[in-house]
């Protein structure tokens, strides 16, 4: 079975090699040995994503985590207290997502140990998962045959399934005004802060429904005090379950800027708006869903399944023709310097992956 005390050191082993998002190098080398010393074959693909298989009898299944953390994530100090583990206060504890690396690895640690029969296994820890599911969009799938899996990703109990997500439209505008001393000759400068901020008042922003969300997350300009700003940044996005309501939104984005455009004829304002990826929505019935609800209720456990407003590497698996869903990692306030790991709720994770790997429906 799946074991406590191993778990929790697997947990700190990872969480004290750093690897925020581009610098996976360390933790790719050190996942990639044990998975090894397990007996599975370890590939990459050209990306540098970790690919292992372990062979089995029957559906194979994958079992995915990222390999990277957001920051502040150097140095990271672990402290166990109880039952859980949290960081010293200075950086996020990286529970995201190594609790679900450790939780993959503690489940086939057990199932190895344990010897007899099981699945064929197929492990995908992905490189550069934060801020853009970078790995996941460079996976080479060739080299994956499951069609189901879980993605030990999510926030909160293993119980947590989520069955939807969103699409992402990421909005990027540049905005060139003109820029002129502002105390001797404002008049010959154009702001484009100024046209920024027009622009950002006629955006919906927030929440727009039970299924939309948009935001202005960053925006960046102006050189001095003393001087008309020439250029202006606009970072922002547009999510929603339903496509009908992204293009919507987005198109309202559009509109705004194009308003406000005509109305500076001599301003160039560039808008760019891309997909980075699609929503999903799993029907209950769906076999991934009663795989991974069977073996939650094999650990005592009821899933709950639920619809995200955050996406994931499963939006880039379900794309791509493998129905892997995310399932919660025992983790709390993800992407804080108050991140919490709760060992109880990761150990239910890992037996869950166990009776997952063990296939015994
Ligand atoms: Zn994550």
């Amino acid at each position: 079975m799946a074991d406590r005390e191993r778990l929790v050191k697997t947990l700190i082993d990872l969480i004290r090699i750093d690897s925020p998002s581009g610098e996976e190098d360390a933790m790719d080398l050190e996942v990639s040995t044990r998975l090894a010393a397990l007996g599975l074959e370890v590939l990459h693909d050209s990306y540098n994503n970790v690919i292992a298989k372990l062979p089995g009898d029957g559906e194979p299944v994958m079992l995915s985590a990222h390999l990277d953390t957001v920051e502040p994530g150097r140095g990271i100090r672990p402290v166990v207290d109880g039952d859980s583990v949290r960081s010293d206060g200075s950086t996020i504890l990286g529970g995201d997502c190594k609790s679900g690396v450790s939780i993959v690895l503690e489940a086939l640690t057990a199932v190895v140990q344990n010897g007899g029969g099981h699945r064929p296994v197929e492990v995908v820890f992905t490189r550069h998962e934060e801020g853009g599911l970078v790995g996941a969009h460079h996976l080479d799938f060739s080299l994956i045959s499951a069609v189901s899996g879980l993605v030990f990703d999510g926030e909160g109990p293993a119980s947590r399934v989520s069955v939807a997500a969103p699409s992402q439209n990421v909005v990027t505008g540049n905005i060139l005004g003109r820029a002129a001393h502002a105390g001797i000759e404002p008049e010959n400068g154009i702001s484009a802060i100024l046209i920024a901020a027009e622009i950002l008042t006629k955006l919906p922003l927030g929440r727009i429904d039970s299924q939309t969300t948009a935001n202005v997350g960053r925006i960046e300009g102006g050189l001095k005090r003393n001087i008309i700003p020439e250029q202006v940044f606009i970072d922002g996005e547009v999510r929603s379950r339903d496509n009908n309501k992204l293009d919507h939104y987005s198109q309202k984005f559009r509109d705004a800027f194009q308003e406000v455009a005509d109305r500076y004829p001599e301003a160039k304002i560039d808008l760019d708006i891309s997909n980075t990826y699609q929503a999903y929505n799993i029907d209950a019935n769906h076999p991934t869903v009663k795989m991974i609800t069977h073996a939650l209720g094999q650990v005592g456990l009821e899933a709950s399944l639920e619809a995200t407003g955050g996406g994931s590497d499963a939006n880039i698996f379900i794309q791509n023709g493998i129905v892997a869903l995310p399932v919660g990692i025992g983790v709390r306030s993800f992407h804080t310097t108050k991140e919490t790991a709760l060992i109880p709720e990761m150990l239910q994770s890992a037996e869950m992956c166990q009776r997952v790997i063990l296939g015994t429906l």
